[in-house]
């Protein structure tokens, strides 16, 4: 069962304390795509410049995901700059140039409406919404936000949250919407919003999972990992990771959901190992396995 994102398709440039890589494929849409395309189909719809170089939609369609929402505008591509402390917990803004994103008005493709998993990547909140209108019924879908969105369109994001089923912020962002210092008490307060699921990731730290049945929150670890080389894309590429193993299955239930979060952990792990794509572009489905196997045994033991 395909599943459908929209989301930015970018040109990064990275710094990090191993080093740097300037642009670079990236962009939210993208680091999903990569992650979900192990699980199934993709359907992506986002917009390219002129600038955008041919070998990346190539890279994109070798893994199997359907470009046919991807449209290609006079001028250049969405391009994001940052840099990351020391320990690589953070991370700066240096630049950000919407470009041809900045008037993005998707449009999904008539035979496209009727997908049922749907990841709103991050994005404004506005065009979030109007890509919902377009989906006839969508069974479960997934969206991301960040500050940006949450600073200068709140209202329209607290218009959205009834909308979707979970949602995916970090715990800064989480703080910032709610206003609330303590995670769990952040946690439940987006719950209060309106998606019936909610996740809190803590980067290396793992992630915090919400739900109706779980105010408390469920911790779930992040797979212990030595070789952190570039944590961008992590974020979308544990919702790939998720939302993609969701769809495989075919189902929405609780089930459904812990395994996503497991294969969602995984996906991140290796996603965090190399710059850009370039951990995920040559992985394979054997080394997702073993690693989801030495996870799940890991966590056994620590209970
Ligand atoms: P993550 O590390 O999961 O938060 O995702 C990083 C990706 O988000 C990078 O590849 C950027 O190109 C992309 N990105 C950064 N800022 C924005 C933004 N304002 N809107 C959409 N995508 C963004």
């Amino acid at each position: 069962m395909s599943v459908l994102v929209v989301g930015s398709v970018a040109l990064d440039s990275i710094e990090t304390p191993h080093g740097q890589a300037m642009d670079v494929v990236g962009g939210s849409a993208t680091h999903f795509s990569m992650a979900a395309a192990f699980f199934g189909g993709v359907r992506l719809v986002g917009v390219v410049g002129q600038d955008f170089p041919e070998r990346h939609v190539r890279l994109l369609s070798e893994r199997g995901v359907d470009l046919g929402g991807l449209v290609r505008q006079d001028g250049r591509s969405f391009r994001w700059h940052g840099r990351y402390s020391a320990d690589m917990n953070s991370r700066e803004t240096i630049s950000v140039e919407l470009n041809v994103f900045e008037d993005f008005q998707p449009q999904v493709p008539a035979d496209w409406r009727d997908s049922r998993y749907v990841f709103l990547a991050n994005g404004s909140p506005v065009t979030q919404a109007s890509v919902l209108d377009q989906m006839e019924a969508p069974e479960f879908v997934l969206l991301d936000s960040m500050n940006l969105w949450i600073e200068t369109q709140r209202s329209a994001l607290l218009e959205l949250l009834p909308r979707v089923d979970a949602v995916l912020l970090n715990d800064e962002e989480a703080r910032l919407l709610t206003e609330e210092d303590n995670l769990v008490r952040a946690g439940r307060e987006v719950l209060s919003l309106g998606p019936r699921l909610v996740i809190l990731k803590k980067g290396e730290h793992g992630a915090l999972v919400f739900g109706r049945d779980h105010e408390l929150g469920v911790p779930v670890p992040a797979f212990p990992q030595e070789e952190v080389r570039d944590p961008t894309g992590a974020g979308d590429s544990f919702a790939g990771g998720l939302l993609a193993s969701m769809a495989r299955r075919g189902s929405v239930d609780l089930d459904a959901i812990k395994q996503g979060v497991v294969y969602g952990t995984i996906l991140a792990s290796f996603n965090v190992e190399d710059f850009g794509v370039n951990r995920v572009s040559r992985l394979s489905m054997d080394e997702i396995e073993d690693r989801r196997r030495r996870f799940l045994q890991a966590v056994h033991v620590a209970l």
